[in-house]
């Protein structure tokens, strides 16, 4: 009888430990299939937490400028009509669905030529753009996207300012109503995330630069997007002095028609010790924060002026 018992207790005690293990083996199993999905298979647009990526597209001659902070996207411009199919399978790749902040720096066609085919494509949140026109048919292309899906966009203001993920975008420029040249009505927005900032210049050129430093706004950042492609139409030596980068883009095509980036401004970031990253040499670049450090996916580029 009790070798019987004895017997029982040790068939319990196996049967016990046989469910643990198939608890431990089904449950571990499910929580590593999630996560797996997440990180793999999932065309979640989730980011790293409480970090903060910053694409710097290479859309050839243009700017388009993606914005990440986990499930949140931004877009700074959209590049040209030609480049929009591959802006928007890049975007699909890092699982972009809701642009969040939409901007349209300024109505010229090498930032708003993929800018209809963005807003027909993507859930669009906020669109801000300068109250300025163009009488072109990519303007025209824009408003008439902008209408089918009812979007207003709004005027920016300078000193305007709004919350992207844990980061503070801060509007510091068109400070003027009227331009002479259409780069100066560009929006000119400062994202901060803790420690670390970049600065998104669009093509404002010294103009701009001049009324941005009277406004006596806290220009400073780590990371400068150099206006207007790296022309010396911009990047004054007073505005870089104040901005104080320790990198600076620039958005410029291969061989563009134009000699983007230009020999002054490079001359300049190699004198001060700027690191420099090239689209027309580098591609795509993307810059991650974490708020205390910025890393690139790539090395800098060279202080080559562009060649034509
Ligand atoms: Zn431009």
């Amino acid at each position: 009888m009790t070798k019987i018992l004895k017997n029982n207790n040790t068939l319990l005690k196996f049967i016990q430990c046989l469910i643990i293990v198939f608890l431990v083996l089904t449950i571990g199993g499910c929580n590593i299939e999630v996560n797996k999905d997440v990180l793999n298979n999932s065309k979640e647009n989730v980011t790293e937490k409480g970090k903060l990526k910053v694409h710097y597209i290479d859309v050839g001659q243009g700017d388009s400028i993606l914005l990440q902070f986990e499930d949140k996207n931004m877009l700074i411009d959209a590049g040209t009509n030609a480049s929009a199919k591959n802006l928007i399978k890049y975007l699909n790749n890092v699982a972009v669905k809701k642009i969040d902040f939409l901007i349209a720096t300024h109505p010229h066609e090498d930032h708003i030529g993929g800018m209809d085919d963005i807003i027909k494509n993507f859930n669009i949140g906020t669109m801000y753009m300068p109250k300025k026109t163009a009488n072109t048919k990519t303007f025209k292309d824009v408003v008439s996207a902008m209408k089918s899906k009812n979007i207003k966009a709004k005027e920016p203001v300078a000193g305007e300012k709004f919350n992207f993920g844990d980061t503070v975008c801060e509007i510091m420029a068109p400070n003027k109503s009227k331009y002479d040249n259409i780069n100066n009505y560009s929006i000119v927005v400062k994202v901060t995330h803790n420690n670390k900032s970049f600065l998104f210049a669009g093509d404002a050129e010294g103009v701009s630069e001049k009324e941005i430093l009277k406004k006596g706004f806290n220009i400073s950042a780590d990371v400068l997007k150099l206006g207007h492609h790296g022309s010396h139409s911009s990047t004054t030596n007073e505005f870089l002095k104040r901005v104080k980068p320790k990198y600076a883009v620039v958005c410029a095509g291969r061989g563009n028609d134009y000699g983007h980036p230009h020999k002054e401004i490079v001359g300049k970031l190699r004198e001060t010790g700027v690191k420099l990253y090239r689209t027309d040499e580098n591609g795509t670049i993307v810059a991650t924060s974490d708020g205390k450090n910025i890393s690139f996916n790539c090395k800098p580029g060279s202080y080559n002026r562009g060649k034509k």
